[in-house]
């Protein structure tokens, strides 16, 4: 008898666009293993990443405001969850598959260190080999992170090269080119709709910081996208499935232009923000400092045979290690290091 997800990947030939990556052509995973009788191999990519320890770490991670006290700001968590849905919409609409399009949604981030890209760019100066959050992303699902005794969560080719890639489809998009290389087109869907989450969340959580006011925002695209956070992703949505043709993911011309301007704005007004800045600098030094002790003195953690790749420098070790951590859990760990403590008797 047939299993329910030789029938799924019937229906998803009948139905997909012929641009779409189909599961049943999936270059498979570096392990090869027998395949689910119900789920397709990227649903249970999607499932795999869900069950993660480094997927439920995002709720701790930053997204642009630091550590917030305020419950409604956005977490890396909220984030990512933003960009699946986003990114589910698209390529539903576009009949692509919208569960490999979920799955490197949800892993997209995976790699992200705390406090966001300040803890980024220590990593990458004081790194010998460098750091980039994509290839951190590759990593945490190939190696750092462990399922049933093994290295890395086995996933497929097509995620994997989802989520290394996510970062560079974009800038394509927003010239309105087509990308170079040969990208698959549900990787596009999620390398778009994370700008068309941030540049929506961050302009709205600087609102609610009082950053900026509703009436700062630039005046041409609020008038294009629109004013409320739901408006504005409602028109970058229907942007990107209009614009979209054959194996092209594009944005129709006047709301991409919009795009690229709220983005300019939040790159010159919001991130570089003093306010964002002075507390940037802080934890800066808490990455940098971490970083330079640990490699003089290895924690136990990274000791463990078990931990990262077993042919990697302690440099490296130490950079996968503090790349993991929560802000709250580098906080933390920097004030039992380098604080003194109360006495508490
Ligand atoms: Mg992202």
């Amino acid at each position: 008898m047939r299993t329910f997800r030789e029938i799924y990947e019937d229906r998803e030939k009948e139905w997909l666009s012929p641009y779409a990556c189909l599961s049943i052509n999936s270059k498979g995973r570096l392990y090869p293993e027998e395949q689910d009788p119900y789920r397709t191999c990227f649903q249970r990519d999607r499932d795999r990443i869900i069950h993660s320890k480094a997927f439920r770490r995002l709720k701790r991670k930053t997204q642009v405001f630091l550590a917030p006290v305020g419950d409604h700001y956005r977490t890396r968590l909220t984030h990512t969850l933003e960009v699946v849905q986003i990114a589910r919409s698209i390529a539903r609409a576009l009949r692509l598959n919208e569960d490999l399009t979920e799955a490197i949604a949800l892993g997209h981030d995976l790699g992200h260190t705390p406090f966001g890209h300040a803890g980024e760019r220590v990593l990458n100066k004081l790194s010998p080999n460098g750091f980039n959050h994509a290839q951190q992303s590759l990593k945490v699902v190939d190696i750092l992170e462990t399922r049933q005794g093994r290295k890395g969560l086995n996933l497929t080719y097509e995620v994997r090269e989802g989520i290394s890639h996510h970062s560079q489809g974009k800038h394509y998009i927003l010239r309105g080119e087509t990308p170079k290389e040969n990208f698959c087109l549900e990787g596009l869907v999620v390398s778009i709709s994370d700008v068309i989450a941030y540049i929506t969340h961050d302009a709205d959580d600087a609102i609610r910081a009082n950053l900026i006011r509703i009436k700062d925002l630039p005046r041409n695209p609020v008038k294009i996208l629109g004013k409320s956070p739901s408006e504005q992703i409602n028109t970058m949505v229907r942007g990107v499935i209009e614009g979209s043709q054959g194996n092209m993911i594009q944005i129709l011309p006047e709301i991409r232009n919009a795009m690229n301007e709220l983005r300019d704005f939040l790159f010159e007004k919001i991130y570089p923000s003093e306010q964002i800045a002075k507390e940037i600098i802080k934890a800066e030094r808490v990455v940098s400092e971490l970083y330079q002790h640990f490699v003089k003195f290895p924690p136990d953690e990274i000791a463990n045979k078990d931990f990262g790749d077993p042919n990697d420098t302690i440099e490296q070790k130490v950079v996968d290690f503090i790349a993991g951590m929560t802000d709250e859990y580098a906080l933390t760990l920097y004030q039992k290091l380098f604080l003194p403590s109360p006495w508490q008797i």
